[in-house]
């Protein structure tokens, strides 16, 4: 039998590994973390510079105690990392009277009584000249909202994981797990390694590692694409746009940032196709672009100048759009911290922290109800 080696080994070390890996080596455990390219990369779900955090949920008032815990936790990442992790710009979440995202955000914000404002069209187009909503929109506005640095973010919790003494292997794909005395035995292309727990945080690839269980996500590409302001550049300055999610059809979704140095940063929220992770199409076709255009001409119409950059990414998403964070429903000795539907990151810190505390076998944070995995199987 091979003596133990580690406590944990951590599957996948994107933004939901690379935090648990810190979380668990910060509490003393003995940590193997593995991922198939070298993090933080462009190959997954966590690359493209910014994400948004915001706090007023539309999705589920559920998640506001969860995004208080991560702001706390990137704050504290910030101390220990010295690095600047997160620009507060506040928020913008546009829609008309009826959209998920206007009356889900102002439900949120009502709810968890946090500081916000109702603002008309008209009031938004004033107060923010860069954005042009039409008048039957309206938008609640959130100081604490603002932009991430992913890359950065999972930087800083691998290089103080490693500090503290976390192994990581990189370009090394695990092909296979299996539970053996009382732990699990993980087997990579490289060697075979054993631990009393696993955590799978394998983002895009999360149905293929867990492939026993055949969950019923779906993975989706994204592009992010990048312009020059045509005119009124100093409108996109980060002092002047908060970040702004729209829901400018019904169902419809873009979002988009302030220009901090790359260009405007804008991205429709789902719309994509669906897709395989080994065989994503990163090529962006011209009338993709042009659908952009037409949107940013509407809402955004000083963003639509030249294109500077795109970028393709995945959501994996499940059929209710909440997480999975939880024990493996057969395997005790695995937790699964993974399908953030495309609206995770900022929620990174706090899910580390999560999966950590199962794993340890305390009692976590926040409630993680709404993201077991018994009502997906
Ligand atoms: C375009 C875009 C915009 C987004 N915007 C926002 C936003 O504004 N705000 C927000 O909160 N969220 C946003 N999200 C969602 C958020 O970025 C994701 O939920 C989050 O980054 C997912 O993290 P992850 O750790 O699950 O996946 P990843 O960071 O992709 O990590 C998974 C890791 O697992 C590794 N892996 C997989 N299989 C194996 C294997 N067999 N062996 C070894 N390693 C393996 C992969 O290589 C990868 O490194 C956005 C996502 C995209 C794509």
């Amino acid at each position: 039998m091979t003596p133990t080696q580690y406590d944990v080994i951590v599957v996948g070390l994107g933004a939901m590994g690379s935090a648990t890996a810190w979380h668990l080596v910060k509490n003393g455990q003995r940590v193997l973390g593995v991922d198939q390219y070298v993090c933080p990369h462009r190959f997954g779900s966590s690359h493209g510079q910014t994400r948004i955090i915001r706090e007023a949920y539309f999705e589920h008032p559920a998640y506001v105690p969860l995004v208080q815990r991560a702001y706390q936790l990137w704050s504290d990442l910030e101390q220990a990392s010295g690095l600047q992790l997160l620009t507060q710009t506040g928020g913008l979440m546009i829609g008309r009277p009826e959209s998920i995202v206007f009356s889900g955000a102002k439900a949120s914000a009502e709810e968890h009584h946090l500081p916000h404002q109702v603002l008309s069209g008209e009031e938004v187009r004033q107060k923010f000249p860069g954005l042009t909503p039409p008048w039957d929109m309206k938008a609640v506005w959130e100081p604490r909202a603002g932009v991430l640095y992913p890359e950065l973010c999972i930087q800083a919790h691998l290089e103080l994981a490693q500090k503290a003494g976390a192994q990581f292997h990189f370009e090394e794909a695990v092909q296979q797990w299996e539970p053996e005395d009382g732990g699990v035995r993980i087997r990579t292309e490289r060697a075979s390694y054993w631990a009393r727990q696993a955590v799978i945080c394998a983002g895009a690839w999360a149905r293929e590692v867990l492939d026993g269980l055949n969950l019923p996500l779906q993975v989706e590409r994204q592009v992010q694409f990048w312009f020059e302001p045509k005119s009124e550049h100093t409108l996109f300055q980060a002092n002047r746009l908060p970040v702004h999610l729209w829901e400018y059809e019904p169902g419809r979704f873009f979002y988009g940032f302030p220009d901090l140095g790359n260009g405007v940063k804008v991205a429709a929220h789902h719309q994509g196709v669906t897709s395989d992770p080994d065989q994503l199409d990163r090529n962006v076709k011209p009338e993709e672009i042009e659908q952009m255009r037409q949107i940013l001409q509407r809402f955004v119409p000083h963003a639509n100048g030249p294109l500077r950059s795109t970028a393709v990414c995945m959501y994996t998403n499940t059929p209710d759009g909440h997480f999975i964070l939880d024990r493996h429903p057969h395997y005790a000795e695995v937790l699964i911290g993974s399908p953030c539907s495309g609206h995770g990151f900022k929620f990174a810190s706090a899910i580390g922290e999560a999966l950590a505390d199962l794993a340890l076998g305390r009692k976590p944070h926040c409630n993680l109800d709404l993201f077991k995995i018994g009502r997906l199987i």
